[in-house]
């Protein structure tokens, strides 16, 4: 059976992602960190869909971590295939750079970059073996503009965008494509904190985006029609950055 491992999943653009693709009919695998009572609702959401849902708790940050569940879900499962990987767990730790600690740009480092890289090495040896798998890296509109307070998480994203070009190019002729989906403001628990009325100002849509908008677009690359699409970036950002 064909599998959609979805880090971060368990909440926001992560849920979204997994429910979008839960629709297209693979089965997922949900990975989270903590809350575990979040992962269960999303595990439930995705069941109403009529696939599987497997929840698959690791710290994207913790290359033990990866390794022990990967290896653990492999063993449960030796004939099927993770056919998709959505790198999409990441976290927030704003502050000027000056003021800006060692654990601050070392934990955004260690979830977006090192993440990508632990997670996306394993799950491709079995895309490389079968020809066949697609990956989705969630960026970020601050990767590409860079934002102020945000040194540690543009570079994470500038450099998730530069991975996702080398990658696609290394693959590319095993029928593997690597593709990023940077959206904008979107209305998760990760923006509460910001204030809506006054950013919304900046975007051209006049509004932050909802976690499905930028689903669709993961959908659509993950789909059979994106299949000439590899090392681009897609934006979802209501025109901020166009
Ligand atoms: P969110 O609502 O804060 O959800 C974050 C998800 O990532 C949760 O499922 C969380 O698990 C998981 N996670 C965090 N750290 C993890 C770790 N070390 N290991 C495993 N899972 C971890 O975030 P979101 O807004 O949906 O954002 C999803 C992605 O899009 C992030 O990479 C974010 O940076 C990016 N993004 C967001 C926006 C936006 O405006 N929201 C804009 C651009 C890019 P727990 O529930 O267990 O904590």
């Amino acid at each position: 059976m064909n599998y959609a491992l979805v880090t971060g999943g368990s909440r926001g653009i992560g849920r979204a992602i997994c429910l979008e693709l839960a629709s297209m009919g693979y089965h997922i695998i949900i990975n989270y960190a903590s809350n575990r009572q979040a992962a269960q609702e999303a595990k439930a959401l995705v069941e109403a869909k009529g696939v599987r849902a497997d929840l698959l708790p690791f710290d994207v940050s913790s290359p033990t971590d990866i390794e022990k569940a990967l290896e653990g879900w492999k063993e449960a499962h030796p004939d099927d295939f993770i056919a998709v990987l959505v790198n999409n767990a990441g976290i927030r730790r704003d502050n000027m750079l000056v003021l800006m600690q060692d654990d601050e740009w070392n934990e955004v480092m260690g979830t977006t970059l090192n993440g990508f890289f632990h997670i996306t090495r394993r799950v491709l040896k079995d895309m490389v073996r079968r020809r066949a798998g697609r990956i989705v890296n969630i960026a970020s509109v601050s990767g590409l503009t860079g934002l102020p307070g945000q040194a540690n998480y543009s570079a994470s994203r500038a450099a998730l965008i530069g991975a996702t070009k080398a990658l696609a190019k290394e693959v590319a002729a095993r029928k593997i494509t690597v593709n990023a989906v940077a959206p904008g403001y979107v209305d998760t628990d990760m923006t509460h904190d910001l204030d809506q009325d006054k950013l919304k100002g900046q975007i051209p849509v006049g509004r932050f985006g909802t976690p499905e908008e930028v689903a669709y677009a993961v959908g659509f690359l993950v789909s059979e029609r994106a299949s000439y699409i590899t090392g681009d970036v897609i934006s979802v950002n209501g025109g901020l950055y166009t």
